[in-house]
């Protein structure tokens, strides 16, 4: 989830003077285009991103088919059942079966990242979900947990089959994916990393668990207390993954959609950014600091 926090800190921030302008300019540049959400069902031709890592999502939106010889991972699910049935026809017009996606995993338990879990185990019934240990409470009661803003932005909820804990490793075939735990925006955010080659250059891709505040209760959140602690850890954590190739969940996080065209001008390297994830860390946990001295002005009395 992320639109709904820029939404939340404009409105509160709405005709409060010179800082008001200011973060104006900040969240409407965070957000260049689509801020009514429409590019999250919006179909793009899907396309091979780099190794054995391809585009399955929407425009807005992302989803990453992670092939092998022994069947396929798929994270991410779009937000909802039409959002997984686009996923779908992408892996489909790639040249994949469908019934070769054997594990379906996310970034996180938000509506808009595994709204499509349900419709695909659903239409693919061999696929196993694997979820975090934190996470997987919220996928199978289909709502966000912790006390947010944005309420319980529920979902259609899906049985997990395998839940996980920090550093585990999905091995599939050729393909071993990592789990590593970057809580705060949800309890169980997962950032997944992976090794692939392309064109004989090896390359280390991470897929980061989004670490925006998005509606959290930073302050006085009673259903995750540790919630600040689980954020400041995740910013250091996130910094330590050795990475080449940075694959965000929404376009607008890491600007996939420049890259692709990037890509289709011939730029093998459209991709490959070693600078970019620090980047990304830095940005979020100027907006996390931001955030929480406001929501600590706001409630003088909480206690965290
Ligand atoms: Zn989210």
């Amino acid at each position: 989830m992320k639109r709904g926090r820029w939404r939340a800190a404009y409105t509160r921030r709405d005709g409060g003077g010179a800082l008001a302008a200011l973060l104006a300019v900040l969240v409407l540049s965070a957000t260049p285009a689509h801020a009514d959400n429409s590019n999250w069902t919006k179909p793009i031709k899907p396309y091979r991103v780099v190794g054995n890592i391809y585009y399955v999502g929407s425009e807005g939106l992302s989803a990453w088919l992670i092939t092998s010889s022994q069947g396929h991972v798929l994270l991410d699910s779009g937000p909802s059942a039409d959002g997984a049935k686009l996923i779908e026809r992408g892996i489909q017009q790639l040249g994949f079966q469908l019934a070769d996606v054997k594990i379906l995993i996310n970034t996180h338990a938000h509506f808009d990242h595994a709204g499509g879990l349900a419709q695909l185990k659903a239409d693919i019934p061999t696929a196993k979900v694997w979820a975090s240990r934190g996470d997987a409470p919220a996928l199978e009661k289909g709502q966000h947990f912790g006390d947010n803003d944005n309420g319980l932005t529920p979902f259609p909820a899906v049985k997990v089959d395998k839940g996980f804990g920090d550093e585990t490793k999905l091995k599939l075939g050729e393909t071993t994916l990592v789990a590593h735990l970057t809580p705060g925006h949800t309890i169980g955010c997962t950032t997944w990393t992976t090794a692939v080659t392309e064109k004989g250059r090896p390359l280390n891709v991470t897929f980061p668990c989004s670490l925006s505040v998005a509606g959290n209760h930073l302050v006085g959140n009673k259903t995750y207390r540790d919630i600040v602690a689980d954020y400041r850890a995740s910013f250091i954590k996130m910094r330590t993954f050795p990475t080449d190739v940075m694959l965000p969940s929404h376009e607008e996080q890491g600007g996939l959609l420049a890259k692709r065209q990037k890509q289709l001008r011939g730029d093998p390297n459209a991709f490959v950014d070693p600078t970019e994830l620090a980047k990304f860390v830095d940005a979020y946990e100027g907006q996390f600091n931001q955030e929480l001295a406001r929501q600590q002005a706001a409630n003088p009395g909480a206690k965290r």
